[in-house]
C-alpha cells in the first residue's frame, strides 16, 4: 500500500507541503489535502482588501485549480483529530493516515476581547477587511486606534503596515488633519528582533503623526461610551477601533488534546509532535518563529523532507532552521525587508533592507511565485 500522507489546512504550510510531496514523490505516496475553505487568500491581501486597492474576490486562489501527480484536495471540514491513532473525522468522513500533519493556522479568538465583536473592526479575516473597505470611505473625522488584543498574532509587522497605510488613506483622502492615529501594540517596539526595523518603522510613525503605545494591550472595547480600555487599565477615547484579535489554535485542536498554552508543542528540529508520525507546520504550532507564511512554508519543508526519508529510505533532513524574509509596507508605495534568523543562535538576529520600490516588485513576485508554484499557471 501506498504511503498516505493526511494534511489539515490548505494555506501556506499545508500547499507547500503538498506541492514539495508531488514534485518529490508523485504517485508513489498518496496525499491528502484538507480544506474548510475553497480558496487560499495570502495573509497580506487583507491590507490590500481593506484600502480598497483590491477586491475580495480577486484575492482568492481557487482550490479546484489544483492538479498535482499524487494530490488530492477535499473541500471538507475537520472536526475531530485523533492524534495516537493518526486518524481524523471530517463533516464528510473519517481519514487514516501513515504521517499526519496539523497545518490549519490560527482562528481568532473575538470573545477573549469583550466589545470587540460589537464595537470594533477586526481587520485580520477577509470577511472583515471586506467590511472595513466600506466602513473606512465612510469616516471623515476623528480618532482612530489600530490595536492588537493579544500576541503572539500573525505577521507582526502588519499592524504597524495598518497604520501607516491608513495614514496614506485618509491623505489622500484629503482628511488627514481632521484625524488622529494611534497604534496600541502590547511589545516595546514594533518588530522586537529587528531594531533597525522597529527604528524605522518608529520613524516612520513619528513624521506621520501617528502616535505609539508600545508595551500595551487591548484588553477590552465599551462600544457605548467609545473607549478602548489597555492592560493598565488606561483608557483611550475612539471613533473608530480596527484592531488585531486575540489568536489560538482552532477549536478542533483544541479539543485533541495536542494543544499546550493554546498552541501545539512540537520538535524545533523536525516539527514532530508528541505522537510519532504526527507533525505539526505553520501557525498552529509552537517554534520559536513568528507566525508568518514564510515560516509555515520553511517548517513544511522539512515535514516532506521526513516523509521522502520515510518513503524511499535515506538520510533523514537536516533541522528546520527558522529562517524568513518579511516584506513590510511603509506606504507611499515603498516596501522594506527584514531577513529574519529565529533559530541558529541564542536570540534572533536579521538584516533590515530600507524601504524602496525595488521592494515592491520582490514582494509581488513573492506572491507570484507561490501562486504558479501551488496552483500553476
Ligand atoms: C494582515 C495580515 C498580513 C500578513 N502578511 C504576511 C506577509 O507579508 N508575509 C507572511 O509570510 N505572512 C503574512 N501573514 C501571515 C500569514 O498569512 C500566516 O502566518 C500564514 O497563512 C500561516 O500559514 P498556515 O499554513 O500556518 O495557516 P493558514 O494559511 O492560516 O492556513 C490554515 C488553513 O486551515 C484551514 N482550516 C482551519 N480550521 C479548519 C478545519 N476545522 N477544517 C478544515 N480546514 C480548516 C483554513 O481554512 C486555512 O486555509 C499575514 C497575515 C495577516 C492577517
Amino acid at each position: 500500500m501506498r504511503h498516505r500522507v493526511v494534511i489539515l489546512g490548505a494555506g501556506f504550510g499545508g500547499l507547500e507541503l503538498a506541492t514539495t510531496l508531488s514534485e518529490t514523490l508523485g504517485d508513489e505516496i498518496d496525499v491528502t489535502l484538507i480544506d474548510k475553505s475553497d480558496a487560499f487568500v495570502f495573509g497580506y491581501s487583507k491590507l490590500d482588501v481593506m484600502f480598497g486597492r483590491t477586491s475580495p474576490e480577486a484575492v482568492r486562489l481557487p482550490y479546484r485549480e489544483l492538479a498535482k501527480p499524487g494530490l488530492r484536495f477535499l473541500r471538507q471540514t475537520v472536526t475531530a483529530i485523533d492524534p495516537g491513532a493518526k486518524r481524523v473525522t471530517t463533516d464528510d468522513d473519517v481519514h487514516e493516515a501513515d504521517t499526519l500533519v496539523i497545518a490549519l493556522g490560527a482562528d481568532y479568538d473575538l470573545d477573549a476581547t469583550p466589545g470587540l465583536a460589537e464595537g470594533g473592526n477586526e481587520f485580520y479575516s477577509v470577511a472583515g477587511a471586506a467590511r472595513l473597505a466600506e466602513v473606512l470611505p465612510t469616516f471623515t473625522r476623528g480618532h482612530v486606534i489600530i490595536g492588537v488584543c493579544g500576541a503572539p498574532f500573525k505577521c507582526p509587522p502588519a499592524p504597524s503596515e495598518a497604520a501607516l497605510l491608513l495614514h496614506d488613506h485618509l491623505v489622500s483622502r484629503g482628511i488627514r488633519e481632521d484625524c488622529e492615529i494611534s497604534f496600541v501594540i502590547p511589545f516595546g517596539t514594533p518588530v522586537p528582533p529587528s531594531p533597525e526595523t522597529s527604528r524605522a518603522l518608529t520613524t516612520a510613525f513619528a513624521e506621520r503623526d501617528i502616535a505609539f503605545v508600545p508595551g500595551r494591550r487591548v484588553s477590552s472595547l465599551d462600544p457605548a461610551r467609545r473607549v478602548a480600555v489597555l492592560d493598565d487599565g488606561n483608557e483611550l477615547a475612539y471613533d473608530l477601533f480596527l484592531g488585531v484579535p486575540k489568536h489560538r489554535a482552532p477549536e478542533v485542536v483544541l479539543a485533541s488534546g495536542m494543544a499546550e498554552d493554546d498552541y501545539i508543542p512540537v520538535d524545533t528540529e523536525t516539527l514532530q509532535t508528541w505522537f510519532p508520525g504526527v507533525y505539526a507546520v505553520g501557525d498552529v504550532a509552537t517554534v520559536g518563529v513568528p507566525k508568518a507564511g514564510v515560516f509555515a512554508e520553511g517548517a513544511a519543508r522539512i515535514v516532506a523532507a521526513a516523509v521522502v526519508a520515510a518513503v524511499r529510505g535515506g538520510p533523514q533532513p537536516g533541522s528546520y532552521d527558522g529562517l524568513g524574509s518579511c516584506y513590510i509596507e511603509f506606504g507611499s508605495g515603498r516596501i522594506g525587508r527584514f531577513d529574519a534568523d529565529f533559530l541558529s543562535g541564542p536570540v534572533p538576529t536579521g538584516t533590515f533592507h530600507e524601504p524602496s520600490t525595488a521592494l515592491v516588485a520582490e514582494k509581488q513576485q513573492f506572491g507570484a511565485s507561490r501562486r504558479s508554484r501551488w496552483f500553476g499557471g
